[in-house]
Formats: C-alpha cells, sequence, structure tokens
C-alpha cells in the first residue's frame, strides 16, 4: 500500500513550495491611483513588466497652470498606452467667487473629456485651505459646486475625492493609529490639526463629503486613501451602506488596514469586495531617480500583494506589532486589483 504513504507526502511538498506571487505574476491588475509626471517612459515598461496598469491622477486645485502641466505627462503617456494608461484631471479654484466660474470650469473639463480624461479629482485644500472674501472655510458640498457634479455625472464621468486627511492629523500625537503618521505630523506641527483648532474639524470635513454623496446620488465618486475614514472599517461600512454611489482606494492606507482586527477587516473586505479599489498613492517626478522610485513602488506592490493574498505573519514599520495576512481568494483579488476599477471608473484603458 505504498500509495498512502506518497500522497500526504506530495501534498506537504506541494504546501510547501506554493509561491504567493504565483497568481500576482499571472494577473493583470491596476494600481488606481498614481501620480506620473514624467515623459520618461522607463516606468511604463516596468509596470508592465509586473502586471500593472495605472490610473493617473491629476492633483491640487490652486492654478490651472499647474494643473495643465500635470495633464500634460498624463495626456502623453494616455496616447503612448492607451490601453495601460488612463487619466483623471482637476479643476482650479481660482476666480471661485466670479459668477462665471463654474461655468468656465465646465468648458475646461469638457475639453479635458475630450482629450482623454476619464474622471475629475477633487482634493483636500478644498475645506482645508481655501477661504471665501468674508474668510469662511469653502466645503465640497458649497451648492457653487452643484453645475460642476452634475455635469460630471451627465458626462457619466467619476469624481475621485480625497477630501480631509487622515483622523491622525486631529489626534495627539500619542492616539495615533500609524508610526508613519506619527513621525510625518512631528516633523510637520503646520499640517497636525489637532494643534490647529481654528481649522475645520476632521468631522465637519467628513460629513461635507457625505452630503456631496447625498446630494448627487447619481454621482460616482471614489473617496481617495479610503475615503479618509480609514482608523475604522466600521465607519467606512456605514458610509458604503448609506451611498450606493460610494467606492473607495486604498492608496497608501493599507497600513491601517493591518493595524485594525483581522477577521473584522477580512470580513469587511468580503461584504464590500466590489466597492474597493487597490492604490498606492505612487508618485514620480522628472527628475527623480528612477531606479530609486521603482524599487519603492516594485516593495509596495508586492508586500500588498502578499499581505490581501497569503497568511503569513507579517511586520510593517507603520504598524506597532505583527499581522496576518487576509489570504483572499482568487476572485475577490481580480476584483479588487482589476475588475472594480473597470466598474467604478468606466472609459478605463480605451
Ligand atoms: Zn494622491
Amino acid at each position: 500500500m505504498p500509495a498512502i504513504g506518497i500522497f500526504p507526502f506530495i501534498f506537504l511538498l506541494g504546501s510547501c513550495t506554493t509561491d504567493p506571487y504565483d497568481l500576482y505574476k499571472k494577473m493583470t491588475k491596476v494600481d488606481s491611483h498614481v501620480h506620473i509626471r514624467t515623459e520618461h517612459t522607463d516606468i511604463m515598461e516596468f509596470a508592465e513588466k509586473e502586471g500593472f496598469k495605472f490610473l493617473n491622477v491629476s492633483t491640487g486645485s490652486g492654478s490651472q497652470a499647474e494643473i495643465d502641466r500635470q495633464n500634460h505627462y498624463a495626456r502623453m503617456m494616455h496616447e503612448k498606452y492607451p490601453e495601460n494608461f488612463s487619466y483623471i484631471t482637476t479643476f482650479s479654484m481660482e476666480n471661485f467667487e466670479k459668477p462665471a466660474w463654474a461655468e468656465e470650469v465646465i468648458q475646461k473639463l469638457r475639453q479635458d473629456f475630450e482629450q482623454g480624461a476619464i474622471g475629475v479629482k477633487v482634493w483636500k485644500d478644498i475645506g482645508m485651505t481655501f477661504r471665501d472674501s468674508l474668510g469662511r472655510f469653502i466645503f465640497i458640498d458649497d451648492p457653487r459646486f452643484d453645475p460642476i457634479f452634475d455635469f460630471i455625472a451627465g458626462n457619466d464621468k467619476t469624481v475621485i475625492a480625497h477630501i480631509g486627511e487622515p483622523k491622525d492629523c486631529w489626534l495627539p500625537l500619542d492616539s495615533m493609529h500609524l508610526n508613519n503618521h506619527r513621525n510625518y505630523y512631528r516633523a510637520h506641527p503646520e499640517y497636525h490639526m489637532y494643534l490647529h483648532p481654528d481649522y475645520p474639524s476632521y468631522d465637519e470635513i467628513i460629513t461635507s463629503r457625505d452630503n456631496l454623496l447625498a446630494r448627487h446620488p447619481d454621482l460616482r465618486l471614489v473617496g481617495a486613501h479610503l475615503g479618509s475614514l480609514e482608523w475604522s472599517v466600521d465607519e467606512l461600512a456605514s458610509r458604503l451602506d448609506r451611498y450606493p454611489n460610494f467606492a473607495v482606494d486604498l492608496a497608501a492606507r493599507v497600513g491601517n488596514l493591518q493595524a485594525q482586527d483581522r477577521e473584522k477587516v477580512r470580513d469587511f473586505i468580503l461584504k464590500y469586495q466590489d466597492r474597493l479599489l487597490y492604490a498606492t498613492d505612487f508618485e514620480i517626478s522628472e527628475d527623480d531617480d528612477f531606479e530609486n522610485r521603482k524599487a519603492s513602488l516594485e516593495r509596495d506592490w508586492r508586500q500588498d500583494w502578499k499581505y490581501f493574498a497569503d497568511d503569513e505573519i507579517m511586520e510593517s514599520p507603520d504598524v506597532n506589532g505583527s499581522f496576518r495576512g487576509l489570504k483572499l481568494d482568487k476572485d475577490v483579488l481580480r476584483k479588487i486589483y482589476f475588475k472594480n476599477s473597470l466598474r467604478w471608473v468606466p472609459g478605463i484603458f480605451k
């Protein structure tokens, strides 16, 4: 009866040699939130080798000239790699109080859409930087944005909204959820909102984004960075339940999932598997050292994949203690890494 002895041995051998990156290498994946501001195409060749496509995001509402500069790179890459590179434009807050402002923004967005942009980013400077002539902060649910959001929805385009900051920004250093946030705000007290109570609160900003979702139920909106609700899958779930037009990207917030209870996070991902888009927030600019940026991106892609696909015990400098990978099945991984971006950002890679 030699077979009885041999089968378990083969099985054991097989499970020991499983490479967590087997599926990674086979699967077409999308990094749904990157900032590529270079004409050098090495990054595209590297991404293709890793099986990744890019959704690029132009960002910052301060100046149209700066937006044009970012869109220039994006358009160039899109024209060269239409099947691997799509892009999202944004609009400027210059002249916000002029009566013709919204109409002028719409004209510009119409041009951007004609040239290939497939969505519109709104950034945290709305709610945290811009004030009206009376000194009041301007929030994203201000009715003066309504014609713009109606135009975007009417053209079947997607909004990517990075509104607010991680909740850690409003907490004292010793109460923060992640080490990298603690280090960042210690070094940048000027951005640490806990020290600036004269600025809008976390709750005010999150409420303004929720109001936007409620006011425009026909608008498809992807909340960047886990919708700034990165610290609690329960809080995020309550918004996903309330607003069917809402999805989120994971850009630069995988650490916040790793810092929460594994089973809770796993259940959350399984329940909302159609509403999560994998992303890193990778940036590269004209003068950056390509090898250096490439190594950082490769590390992020590989470590994130291992966390989602494998169930090994892992560590990260951002998270205190160790955590275990989620071991999501292939269908769920395919949604988070690929299908959800096709569904939430129509027009992508065409
Ligand atoms: Zn970003």
